[in-house]
C-alpha cells in the first residue's frame, strides 16, 4: 500500500513505515508511513514544505499520551519536535518552553527557579504543545489555559505569535485544537514561590496519582471526558464496567476512567472495550461518554468515535 507513496530526500531524515507503538504511552499504534525528529525548525520546515506539496498530511506528536493509533497506522508524515523544539528559557516569572517539552520536565524546571503555577502539571505525561491542544488540566480546575501569555505557531508556512487572548481556552479544549497551527512554543506566566512549597506540593499530586491511577500499566490517562457536572469515572463505575475485559485491553479496577492492556494489547481492544463502557453507561445513566483520547487512523472511525457533534 505505502509503495504508491513517494520516497522523501535523504536531507529531510524521514524513515519509512516506523512503528508509532515505540512513541505512544500507551504502547499501542501501527506504523506511520513516514517519521522523523528534525534537527531544527529549518529541517521541520522543509519536511513541512515536501509534506504539503506531496498532499501528504503533517502530524506532530509530543508524549504520545492522549492518542489511540490504529494498528494499521497512518499514511501520513508524523514527526517529534523533541530536538526542534525542546528548549526551556526563564525571563522573571515567564518561561517559554518549546513545544516538545514535557509538564513534569518544565514543573521541576521551574520548581528549581522558585516559581509556582505548574505544579498541577507533574503528573501529566504530555508535552506543551500536546498539552496546548486540550488544555490540560487537573480536576481543581487548574489548567495550562490559565497560564499562557503567548503561542508560537507554523501557520501557512511560517512562524506566528498569538497571544492568549487570540485563543479559546475552555474544558479539556482549545481553538488550537481545531485550526491547522503547530505549536512551536509558548510563553507561560508563572508566579513566584518558594522551591521547598512547590516541590511539597508536586509530592503531594505524585502521591495521590499513586494512589488513584494504574501507574504501572501502559494506558492513556482518562479515556472519556467528564460529562458536564459528573464524573466520566463515576458513571463508568456505576454501570459495573470495572474490569470489563476485550482482548488484551480491560477498564482499571483502580479506576474506571482508565483502560489499561497488558503489554500485547491493541487499539483495537481498546476502541473494543470503550464502545462496551459507552454502550453500558447510556443504558445505565443516559450519558453518552465522549472519548478524551483522540483517534488517529486511515481507515473508518471506530464507533467508540463515532458521535453527535459537540452540544
Ligand atoms: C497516565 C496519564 C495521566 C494523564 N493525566 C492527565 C491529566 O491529569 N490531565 C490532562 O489534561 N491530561 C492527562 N493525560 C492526558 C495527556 O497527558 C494530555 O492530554 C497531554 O496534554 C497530551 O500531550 P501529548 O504531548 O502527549 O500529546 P499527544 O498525545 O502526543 O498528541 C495529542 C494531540 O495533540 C497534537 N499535538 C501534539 N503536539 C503538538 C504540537 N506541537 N502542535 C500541534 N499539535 C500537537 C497531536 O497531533 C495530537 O492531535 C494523562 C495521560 C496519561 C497517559
Amino acid at each position: 500500500m505505502t509503495s504508491t507513496l513517494p520516497d522523501p530526500p535523504a536531507d529531510l531524515g524521514l524513515e519509512r513505515e516506523v512503528a508509532l507503538s515505540r512513541h505512544t504511552y500507551m504502547r499501542i499504534g501501527g506504523p506511520a508511513a513516514y517519521f522523523g525528529v528534525p534537527e531544527d525548525l529549518a529541517q521541520f520546515e522543509r519536511i513541512a514544505t515536501w509534506a504539503r506539496e506531496r498532499g501528504l498530511r503533517l502530524r506532530v506528536l509530543g508524549g504520545g499520551s492522549n492518542v489511540c493509533i490504529s494498528d494499521e497506522g497512518v499514511r501520513d508524515v508524523v514527526v517529534s519536535l523533541r530536538r526542534a523544539c525542546g528548549q526551556i528559557a526563564f525571563d522573571g516569572v515567564q518561561v517559554t518552553a518549546g513545544a516538545a517539552v514535557m509538564l513534569p520536565a518544565l514543573a521541576r524546571a521551574a520548581a528549581e527557579h522558585d516559581l509556582g503555577g505548574l505544579e498541577f502539571a507533574i503528573g501529566i505525561p504530555g508535552s506543551v504543545g500536546g498539552a496546548l491542544q486540550t488544555n490540560a488540566g487537573i480536576g481543581d480546575g487548574r489548567c495550562i489555559g490559565d497560564l499562557v501569555r503567548s503561542v508560537e505557531v507554523w501557520r501557512d508556512g511560517g512562524r506566528a505569535t498569538l497571544p492568549a487572548e487570540a485563543i479559546t481556552f475552555e474544558y479539556r479544549n482549545t481553538s488550537l485544537d481545531h485550526s491547522d497551527d503547530l505549536v512551536l512554543g509558548a510563553t507561560l506566566e508563572l508566579l513566584a514561590r518558594p522551591r521547598a512549597e512547590v516541590d511539597a506540593e508536586m509530592r503531594r499530586l505524585l502521591e495521590a496519582r499513586q494512589r488513584t491511577q494504574p501507574t504501572a500499566e501502559p494506558n492513556a490517562g482518562s479515556i472519556f471526558r467528564n460529562p458536564p457536572g459528573d464524573s466520566a469515572g463515576r458513571l463508568v463505575d456505576a454501570a459495573g464496567c470495572k474490569g470489563l475485559e476485550v482482548g488484551h485491553a480491560k477498564v482499571s479496577a483502580l479506576h474506571a476512567n482508565f483502560i489499561v492492556h497488558d503489554g500485547q494489547g491493541t487499539a483495537t481492544d481498546i476502541a473494543a472495550v470503550m464502545a462496551e463502557v459507552q454502550r453500558r453507561v447510556l443504558d445505565a445513566s443516559g450519558v453518552r461518554l465522549r472519548p478524551e483520547v483522540e483517534w488517529w487512523g486511515d481507515g473508518p472511525l471506530p464507533l467508540a468515535w463515532q458521535l453527535p457533534s459537540e452540544p
